[in-house]
């Protein structure tokens, strides 16, 4: 049985009882909101189940993988190392140089993380060697990737032959989704509808007999703040949302991408309540969401800035950005920026969501040993313990920023050096 026809049937399997421990949530609820379609777990083989949708902590997302002009396996591999221990909850292999199913086996190897693909991408590749696209090396490869293992799959399936010939012209960035603008690239090329969305029914089996989840993708993101949302990002939502219903009746989990790319600050909190109200609430996934353009080099923050905006209106899935964005192949060390922006931004969005429940523990003992100028604990409190400590070695009493005239020191001769909080 797949996750969701277990939360279906009530059939209470250990993969609940461990999300139900983890994000200290009573297992019935987690039963009745996964049956409802409105949390996924994602999971491998002897892997940690992980719960994304409401009443579940934000997760992210890291993308890695090779491109056709740096294909380095052993960097990829280190990426899968520090995005893990620096607290990513998924990762997205999205190889395009080199051997893909090597690369991706690997990965499967040293990650004990749930792995996403999307398998258009090996398509378009294997396609320039052996001549053309068709719908069997499509599922060939779908297939191929589920068998090794993947536990998610990004599939955009949004939008018709009719929205593409409709959008010429309409938008100062066209398409920037990379598997959305490959699958209409061969649409478009070929006069075929969308092989995803005419073959829906074959692609649920496959998903259901694998137990993977469908990551229904967002083809249809703005590039830039001035295409806005438009009535394309919209249909795609729409289609989108009537299509993870028929995927959740054959028992086949959904997460829905939506309002991802380059989106106007003003536009957020809109969308995001409407993304709920047409998805019945469905899982939502966003990358980024970058609200400003103007920002090369420095898209995490951006990204962040967006993220902690959608993480408190509704998005319950972020995908980290790097500051690579838009100029080249992500380094390791841009992997752990990007990935540390990302949580610092959903951690905010949590604060939102949630008050200041369990999750914000590590904010309360970190300000008390602040105030106590305890420095060794209160950089172990912190999202990266190291990095401080060069800033401030721990072994040091005074703060150079206001030196001998620090307010900490004064408010605890103030306050009898008592911490303002129990803890
Ligand atoms: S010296 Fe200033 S910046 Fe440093 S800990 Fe004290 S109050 Fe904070």
């Amino acid at each position: 049985m797949t996750v969701l026809e277990d939360a279906l049937n009530q059939n209470l399997t250990n993969d609940f009882r461990e999300v139900a421990n983890e994000e200290k949530v009573d297992v019935n609820k987690i039963l009745k909101t996964v049956s409802k379609g409105q949390a996924v777990i994602v999971k491998r083989t002897n892997s940690k189940p992980v719960a994304i949708g409401f009443p579940f902590r934000t997760k992210i997302n890291v993308n890695i993988g090779t491109s056709t002009s740096i294909a380095n396996v052993e960097t990829e591999l280190e990426k899968v190392k520090i995005a893990e221990k620096f607290g990513a909850d998924t990762i997205s292999d999205l190889s395009m140089g080199g051997n893909i199913d090597k690369i991706r086996k690997k990965i499967l190897d040293i990650s004990t993380l749930p792995i996403t693909t999307v398998p258009i991408y090996q398509t378009v590749v294997t396609a320039n060697s052996t001549g053309s696209i068709t719908d069997d090396l499509i599922f060939t490869i779908i297939e191929n990737h589920l068998k090794d293992g993947i536990s998610s799959l990004v599939i955009h399936c949004g939008f018709t032959l009719e929205d593409l010939n409709k959008m010429k012209g309409k938008r100062i960035m066209g398409m920037v989704s990379k598997g959305g603008s490959y699958t209409a690239a061969y649409m478009i090329k070929n006069e075929v509808e969308n092989p995803f969305l005419k073959n829906f029914d074959y692609l649920l089996e496959m998903l259901n007999k694998y137990n993977a989840v469908l990551n229904l993708g967002n083809a249809m993101r703005s590039g830039c703040i001035h295409d806005k949302i438009d009535e394309f990002q919209l249909n795609e939502l729409k289609l989108n949302s009537k299509l993870a219903k028929k995927a959740n009746n054959k028992g086949v989990q959904v997460i829905i991408e939506s309002l991802g790319g380059h989106t106007l600050a003003k536009d957020l909190i809109k969308y995001l309540k409407l993304c709920r109200r047409i998805t019945n609430r469905r899982p939502l996934f966003v990358s980024g969401p970058i609200p400003t353009d103007f920002a090369p080099g420095y898209d995490h923050i951006a990204a962040a800035i967006g993220g902690a905006f959608a993480s408190s209106f509704g998005a319950d899935y972020l995908c980290a950005i790097t500051p690579a964005e838009h100029l080249c192949l992500p380094s390791v060390d841009d992997i752990k920026k990007g990935l540390i922006t990302c949580r610092i931004a959903a951690h905010v969005g949590d604060s939102f969501k949630f008050g200041l429940n369990y999750l914000f523990n590590n904010d309360l003992h970190l300000s008390n040993y602040r105030f106590q100028k305890n420095w060794q604990r209160q950089f172990e409190y912190s999202i990266d313990p190291v990095k401080p400590q060069k800033k401030h070695p721990i072994n040091e009493d005074i703060c150079s920023m206001c030196g001998k005239y620090c307010a900490l020191s004064i408010s605890r001769k103030l306050f009898n050096n008592k911490p303002s909080k129990k803890f």
